[in-house]
């Protein structure tokens, strides 16, 4: 594999644009990605057509505009380029079919917002992310937006946010004398998934339609071994990432790292970041492939972010920064941050930002599945923290506190045998128990889920940052010295918000209570942590940033219920079903036999010991009686559910539903450890996590 050939292969990229297109038509184009100017209409026709004749090069016969809808999947209906001529065909992307697409919005989720008789949407091209072809259709990345101009989507959100962060904080660069065209937020997403045989995921009812394990006695081994992480990769895995490298490089995906994770059968893959809306949508098609090459090699990929219960869930680190179109890091301390205004008065923001917000911010994370990790002891609790390090920790005290600040040495590591080299250490050691982490130059926020569409994530940390940018450019605009005016708002902000940062062990049991003293949030799970989307200052800030009006931030809240409240719904349906149809029955056959064994034995000699039997069919059958009682009362309690009461109908499915579904599935677990391999309907743990070799 020649990977500099192949890198980029299939994208519409800026070196292919390069060559394409008339000199000003390019440049007319670069100055809308590089500096956010608005799109020259003029320019579309040319470079539609250009578009078109490369993609039909390149094997398509089709194009779509391809669109992310608040289902948090992607959505794309193809188009062929073909038009009629006399009796015979041309290839045409005519400048307004690039540009603007029609289509139906009256299926996808929108919170109530539009009503069901105004159904039409348009999808808008985002020149700031490249086309690309695949399987045969040019993709073109889009926003999606009614015809009331409501955004139905995570995309044109996404794009407000960035551009309210571009603006505000060119604002401060400009106080501090720092030159640029634009500021972009970077993202760099580490994407965590489980690979399992389709075979055995063919038989689980429950991951086919819910993602994850529903059922399931813990296997013998799970990761107590410490033996997964960064361990030998399988060959069989081995080849699925390969080929998964060789697609994502083609459509030009930076896949940096891969290996394997903490659980059996987890792994990573962490790509090179880029231009947030960049990020997403390779993000989602990266999690898209993932699936597609994983059945080619006889596999599942399971991205849910708890497929399993007793060993790690995944997640999806979020590395987030901003830089200007010059290539400078906002989150750089450089050599010295304590003589780096406009370093801390950055970081000073983010600490603002994410202490105002960690409601909404804690909000945008929330899903059913995520809820299975957030508080669980794998990863971050449901509190957000901010660490800052031993290096920018000791002198955010000192700023506090008062006292002097004492910079470390950075001092350089060595191994302790003389062939060895010597080499610098980091000024930050890693921190994995943190949820909102700063790593070197860059936070990262540890809170998202696998499976998540991460402009949620970033339009929230956009937003608010952008708006702490606001208000200290307000305040310091005008002022003589900025220099020292600034060094005071640094100083009141991090005394005000100082409560927020926690550089100790975010997992240990003294933070959930010492968090609780500081008057932290702590909502452990969707239903508690959603509603503080529909308070007053909590929508203000996207509304004052221009990313929501005060209906679309109402809209997503309801939404992120909705979709909440339906995954239960069908975790629980599925559960009902095994439960009824394959487990009850199954025990019942086992006991049945175990019955007969017992008379059998008992006609050839009443003596015979039977006690292993007896004792047996005792347990199972009141197991399976209590199974069978545990699955009536979660149906009768389903029905009483109000679902369309978003609010009322969360509460019910967190605090009533899932707690029935643990009580069946307690007894259920049990009973799987007592009943025949050969009469037990499921594939087990170790059938699953142990069935590639
Ligand atoms: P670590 O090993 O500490 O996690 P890495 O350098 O391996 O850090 O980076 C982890 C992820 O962070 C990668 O996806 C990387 O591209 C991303 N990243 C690095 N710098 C930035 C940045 N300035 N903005 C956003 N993401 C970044
Ligand atoms: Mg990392």
């Amino acid at each position: 594999m020649n990977l500099p050939e192949i890198f980029g292969e299939n994208v519409f990229s800026d070196s292919v644009q390069k060559d394409t297109l008339p000199s000003e038509v390019y440049k007319a184009l670069r100055a809308t990605i590089e500096a956010g100017k608005t799109l020259d209409v003029s320019i579309a026709g040319t470079v539609a057509s250009s578009m078109k004749k490369w993609a039909i090069s390149k094997g398509a016969t089709h194009y779509t505009h391809w669109f992310q809808p608040l289902t948090g999947l992607t959505a794309e209906k193809h188009d062929s380029f073909i038009e009629p001529e006399g009796d015979k065909v041309i290839m045409r992307l005519t400048g307004k079919s690039l540009i603007i697409g029609e289509s139906d919005a009256s299926s996808f989720p929108s919170g109530g917002s539009r009503a069901t008789y105004m159904a039409r949407g348009y999808t808008a091209w985002d020149p700031t992310s490249p086309a690309f072809v695949k399987e045969g259709t040019l993709y073109i990345p889009t926003v999606f937006v009614s015809y009331t101009g409501e955004t139905l989507d995570k995309k044109a959100p996404l794009l407000r946010s960035m551009n309210a962060i571009d603006k505000q904080a060119k604002r401060i660069l400009k106080l501090f004398g720092v030159d640029c065209k634009k500021v972009s937020t970077t993202v760099g997403p580490e994407q965590e998934y489980f690979l399992i045989s389709e075979e055995e995921y063919l038989k689980r009812k429950d991951l086919r339609l819910t993602g994850r394990t529903l059922f399931g006695a813990p296997a013998s081994r799970g990761q107590e071994l410490e033996d997964h992480y960064f361990g030998v990769i399988k060959t069989k895995v081995g080849e699925f990432m390969r080929d998964l490298d060789k697609e994502l490089w083609s459509y030009g995906i930076f896949s940096k790292t891969k290996h394997n994770e903490v659980a059996p059968a987890q792994h990573e893959m962490a790509p090179v970041f880029s231009t947030t809306n960049v990020a997403v949508d390779t993000n989602m098609l990266t999690m898209e492939l993932m699936k597609k090459v994983a059945k080619k090699h006889g596999l599942v990929c399971l991205l849910h972010e708890k497929p399993f219960e007793g060993v790690n869930g995944s997640g999806k680190h979020n590395n987030w920064s901003m830089s200007t179109d010059k290539g400078f890091n906002l989150l750089n301390p450089g050599e010295t941050p304590e003589n780096n205004t406009l370093f801390k008065l950055v970081l000073a923001a983010v600490i603002k930002a994410v202490d105002d917000y960690q409601g909404i911010l804690r909000a945008s994370v929330a899903s059913a599945g995520n809820d299975h990790r957030l508080g669980a002891d794998e990863a971050p609790p449901a509190v957000i923290s901010v660490y800052l390090g031993d290096q920018l920790g000791a002198l955010v005290d000192s700023i506090v506190k008062g006292g002097n600040y004492v910079p470390e040495k950075t001092e350089n590591g060595s191994i302790g045998v003389p062939e060895s080299p010597i080499f610098p250490k980091d000024a930050t050691d890693r921190n994995r128990t943190s949820p909102f982490a700063f790593t070197g130059n860059k936070f990262e926020f540890r809170m998202l889920g696998s499976q998540a569409n991460v402009a949620d994530a970033n339009i929230c940390l956009n937003t608010i940052v952008a708006d702490a940018f606001e208000k200290f450019a307000d305040e310091l605009e005008g002022k003589k010295d900025v220099e020292k005016s600034a060094n005071e708002v640094i100083a009141r902000e991090l005394k005000k918000h100082y409560r927020i940062i926690y550089n100790l062990d975010g997992y240990g049991p003294e933070w959930e209570p010492e968090a609780a003293k500081r008057g932290l949030l702590n909502n452990k799970n969707t239903a508690d942590a959603v509603p503080v989307c529909y308070e007053d200052k909590n929508v203000e800030v996207y509304v004052r940033q221009g990313v929501f009006t005060k209906a679309e931030a109402k809209a997503r809240a309801d939404i992120r219920l909705e979709n909440y409240i339906k995954n239960i719904n069908i975790e629980a349906l599925t559960m009902i079903e095994m439960a009824k149809r394959d487990i009850i029955p199954a025990v019942s056959d086992f006991v049945s036999v175990l019955c007969q064994n017992v008379v059998s034995k008992q006609s050839v000699c009443e003596n015979l010991p039977c006690r292993a039997e007896k004792q047996l069919i005792e347990r199972l059958s009141e197991l399976n009686d209590k199974t069978s009682e545990a699955v009536a009362k979660l149906e009768s309690d389903l029905k009483s559910v109000n679902k369309d009461e978003v609010l009322s109908a969360s509460q019910a499915m967190a605090h009533r539903i899932i707690p029935d579904m643990e009580t069946v599935r307690k007894f259920a677990d049990e009973m799987e450890t007592l009943t025949s391999s050969d009469y037990w309907p499921y594939p087990t743990y170790f059938d699953i996590l142990y069935g590639i070799n």
